[in-house]
């Protein structure tokens, strides 16, 4: 992609999505505690609740940790001028695709 604006563009969109994961992930933190005490003071959710929350919780804090890494790699490929073309055929990925996803590194055929 040689288009310096498309490539500022999804800059900006892919560290508004880095910095929004980031600071999910501080709240996350917090919320966790919290789970736990609300849980011993109000005494309705059972043990396996409150288990299956942070079970919960701890799979979503998993996903952002990946989609964090894939953000992080989308950035490299941008300054590396590879961001835009599929990793397994080399050719565009399309622009609709990368604005739903801005991490995929496959077009539509490769990531099936
Ligand atoms: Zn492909």
């Amino acid at each position: 992609m040689t288009d310096t604006r498309s490539n500022k563009f999804y800059l900006s969109l892919l560290k508004t999505r880095l910095i929004e994961l980031q600071s999910q992930d501080i709240t996350n933190a917090d919320s966790r505690d919290t789970v736990v005490l609300d849980q011993s003071s109000v005494g309705r959710l059972s043990r396996m609740d409150a288990l299956q929350q942070q079970a919960m919780s701890k799979a979503t804090r998993q996903n952002r940790i990946v989609e964090i890494h894939a953000i992080k790699n989308a950035l490299l490929r941008l300054e590396e001028g590879e961001y835009g073309y599929c990793e397994d055929c080399g050719e565009d990925i399309p622009a609709k695709r990368l604005e739903l996803a801005p991490t995929s590194v496959r077009c539509v055929n490769c990531a099936r």
